[in-house]
């Protein structure tokens, strides 16, 4: 089939950024949203059905994006459409314990060994914000572990060298942050044990808990090297931190029990979101049962939240899950195979300079052919190729995150037309990347 191709401009959304910007800083309610690493005017969608999103102007695309990773059935899947409108017909939210809320921590508990106790909330951040609050309660112990490029949401004091859209925008940290918040943090280069290894030594116990995202998304796709998390979770256990893997992004999308079921490494705290919610609000962090009971109302550290659990949220993310068997997951790995495949041929046949990353079904292409094994070789990239290529491929119809520090993502509804349209896509692109000039 051929690609779908249109006018480049986007009237009506041009339209509703003007409006959205009078009201809302920057146009957007999260900054990665608004295409100011690439430029131009950011996509108003109206609607989604399977790998296709459809814009404000009535042009559709092939989304490679799947709402930063959630969508992993691909939009409006009629299972949990059907859940949810189920739901949804029984009431919004009722501030009390619910059945759904129960059944989705069992399907966590169910299918993440590691993961003996759940607690429930809205957001990814408010799960590693939560997480460590707990590790710092559990060990009594102030300081935090984190790696460049990971990032963990917009908690302060993760946000020092964070990558997704700290990265897109280069900001090292953030106003708004004070030194008291970012003070006990610690940041070292990503894949690095002997940085690791050293600030142990440095701070002999003080360190509440090394986090790390299991496999990183935030500054492109760069999985962990061989024994990296084996050896900070035994670093961790020498040294009486808590390991925790923020399984936010890979949880529930590299494998039926996230990174987890890829690595095998056994962390203390573990923190999810994304696919877990089905699209909506849905998030959550647990691990070990003994860290867990220091929890509220079981224990001293508090956390609460008035949505957590939220009854339609918890149906959308239950309907997902259970769909997401074996035969799911084979499905998305291999049309993320094909795609990689299709990327890197139209690149190499132009002669563009680049390499493909991928943990299981996540990946990325940096434009550089060096191997990127941290934050500071993500940087090394030609990142102004990436704008060329990104703006080709969404005036064609092939939607990528607006930044060229980010994951790609693909679903189970991935068909055969839409990596079609995609490959038709492709040569015009890598020509555009090709010529572009920084
Ligand atoms: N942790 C990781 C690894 C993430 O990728 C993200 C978001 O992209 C977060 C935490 C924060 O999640 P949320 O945006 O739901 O707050």
């Amino acid at each position: 089939m051929a690609c779908v191709s249109f006018p480049y401009d986007a009237p009506v959304s041009q339209t509703l950024f003007d409006r959205a910007s009078l009201v809302t800083p920057g146009g957007v309610n999260s900054p990665v949203r608004a295409f100011r690493a690439v430029g131009g005017t950011p996509r108003f969608m109206v609607s989604g059905t399977g790998p296709y999103l459809t814009d404000a102007d009535g042009r559709e695309y092939v989304d490679l994006v799947c709402s930063w990773g959630p969508m992993i059935l691909g939009h409006s899947h009629p299972e949990v459409i059907a859940a949810v409108q189920e739901a949804v017909a029984r009431g919004t939210s009722f501030g009390t314990p619910g059945e759904g809320e129960v059944a989705l921590a069992e399907e966590i508990v169910a299918r993440i060994e590691p993961v003996e106790q759940v607690r429930l909330v809205s957001s990814g951040t408010e799960a590693t914000m939560s997480a460590i609050r707990l590790a710092r309660g559990f060990t009594g112990r102030a300081k935090v572990v984190k790696f460049a490029g990971c990032y963990h949401g917009h908690v302060d004091a993760l946000l020092a060298a964070a990558g997704s859209g700290v990265a897109t925008f280069g900001l090292p940290d953030t106003p708004g942050v004070t030194g008291a918040q970012a003070g006990d943090t610690i940041v070292l280069p990503y894949n690095d044990l002997a940085a690791v290894r050293e600030a142990f030594a440095a701070h002999p116990g003080e360190i509440a808990c090394v986090i790390t995202e299991a496999s990183p998304g935030n500054m492109g796709v760069v999985p962990p090297l061989d024994g990296f998390n084996a050896g900070l979770k035994e670093l961790c256990a020498a040294n009486g931190a808590l390991y925790i893997s923020d399984e936010v992004m890979t949880g529930f999308r590299t494998s039926k029990a996230g990174w987890f079921g890829v690595d095998g490494v056994r962390p203390d705290l573990m923190t999810f979101g994304k696919v877990m919610g089905g699209g909506f609000p849905a998030a959550a962090f647990g691990g070990r049962a003994d860290v867990m009971a220091h929890l509220a109302p079981a224990g001293p550290v508090y956390q609460a939240g008035t949505l957590s659990g939220n009854p339609v949220a918890t149906a959308a993310g239950l309907a997902q899950l259970r769909l997401l068997d074996d035969a799911a997951y084979a499905k998305v790995d291999a049309v993320s195979a094909e795609v990689r495949g299709l990327v890197g041929e139209a690149l190499a046949k132009e002669g563009v300079a680049h390499t493909v990353q991928a943990a299981s079904n996540m990946f990325s292409v940096f434009f550089t052919d060096r191997p990127v094994r941290n934050y500071e070789d993500a940087k090394q990239q030609e990142a102004f190729r990436f704008t060329a290529f990104f703006h080709s491929l969404l005036s064609q119809g092939v939607y990528l995150p607006p930044s060229a520090f980010e994951s790609w993502f693909v679903s189970t509804a991935h068909d055969a037309q839409a990596v079609e349209r995609i490959a038709a896509a492709l040569p015009a692109a890598a020509r555009a990347a090709s010529e572009a000039t920084a």
